[in-house]
């Protein structure tokens, strides 16, 4: 991975590799895809505007699958 990952990010997709379900976090990676512009379509809000993707919740969700990989290896 090019980008430098957060020790938050992977300390949260510890806790949540365990405490969520893989049907769940593939949910969460397929709503946060990116637009056409770039944008992640999960994240957009009113008032709010998109982030550029990946977006924070996408990356959890990303690590938190890697982490239930690696679990269901073992
Ligand atoms: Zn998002």
């Amino acid at each position: 991975m090019a980008r430098e990952m957060t020790d938050q990010i992977r300390s949260i997709a510890e806790v949540l590799a365990v405490m969520s379900s893989p049907n769940a976090v593939s949910r969460i990676l397929s709503e946060h895809s990116v637009d056409s512009t770039g944008h992640c379509r999960g994240c957009r809000y009113p008032t709010v505007a998109a982030p550029v993707w990946p977006c924070r919740l996408w990356e959890i969700a990303d690590e938190t699958r890697r982490n239930q990989e690696l679990r269901a290896v073992k």
